[in-house]
């Protein structure tokens, strides 16, 4: 049977618009549906979308490519399907997964302490030809006004990396520290996170240049299909995905020690 959520016809609607650099459908959808619901992002000329909450410690950050591989997905139709069993999406997802959960996280999880949620609009269009990413650029201007974040966390999509399952899946990756990688899979465990697998494995996401400043990770509920093409993710994964990084919100003093961990570690 089929379950709808409100995450899943997020991920539907996004999925669907193209993002056209700068001033496209999906950044135009994003700015308005935050805007429907109270919250005012702050914005760049390059199109990165930036919406700061809160004050005090711990600072978390959370990152989301809004941008695609292909820049015309009217292609791709994206809908709710059953899913052997589950109930899935199937569409062009990457990234449309992450800056779902990313507005998820804005609107229903309370802040603790300062957090920054980024839409980014060029991590694939400039990768390999750029030595910036959007996302370092973001960086450099929060530092410049003060901002530096304890833990930054990617949202993102990546293919199942052993054999597939209709379980969910979520893969926690791309750690600045293997300390990091550690506390975090101990983290999961003790909450009871199962569907969450730590991979001690380096990809290519924003997680990288984040890790090369802050302790960082990227989470990415895993996809099956080609990553960029027609995919498909289990609505459970999505869940497990938001319900995890709710709970690392929650904890400010895992935080800090994890920031402290890792900070040692990278040095
Ligand atoms: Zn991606």
């Amino acid at each position: 049977m089929i379950t709808k959520s409100d995450l899943a016809e997020s991920v539907v609607e996004l999925a669907q618009l193209d993002y056209h650099i700068r001033s496209g459908p999906r950044k135009k959808t994003i700015e308005r549906k935050l805007r429907e619901e109270g919250f005012e992002p702050a914005f760049d000329k390059d199109g990165n979308l930036c919406y700061m909450k809160g004050e005090g410690e711990p600072r978390t950050m959370f990152t989301s490519h809004y941008d695609n591989y292909v820049s015309d997905v009217s292609k791709f139709h994206a809908e709710i399907i059953e899913y052997e069993g589950a109930t899935g999406i199937r569409g062009y997802l990457d990234n449309a997964v992450g800056v779902a959960e990313n507005m998820e996280l804005i609107k229903r999880v309370k802040p603790r302490g300062t957090r920054c949620n980024i839409f980014t609009n060029e991590e694939e269009n400039y990768r390999g030809c750029s030595p910036k990413y959007g996302i370092e650029k973001v960086c450099d201007e929060l530092e410049f006004m003060g901002f530096i974040p304890d833990l930054a966390i990617a949202l993102d999509v990546d293919t199942y990396k052993n054999s597939h399952t209709n379980n969910a899946v979520v893969y926690a990756e791309n750690f600045s520290s293997k300390i990091l990688a550690k506390m975090m899979e101990e983290f999961f465990s003790e909450k009871n996170f199962h569907s969450i697998k730590v991979i001690n494995e380096k990809s290519k996401d924003e997680a990288i240049p984040l890790g090369e400043r802050y302790a960082a990770f990227s989470l990415c509920p895993a996809i099956e299909g080609e990553m960029h093409g027609l995919n498909i993710v289990n609505v459970n994964s999505l869940k497990a995905s938001t319900q995890a990084l709710e709970a690392i919100l929650n904890s400010p003093e895992f935080i800090k020690k994890a920031a402290n961990e890792d900070k040692k570690a990278r040095k």
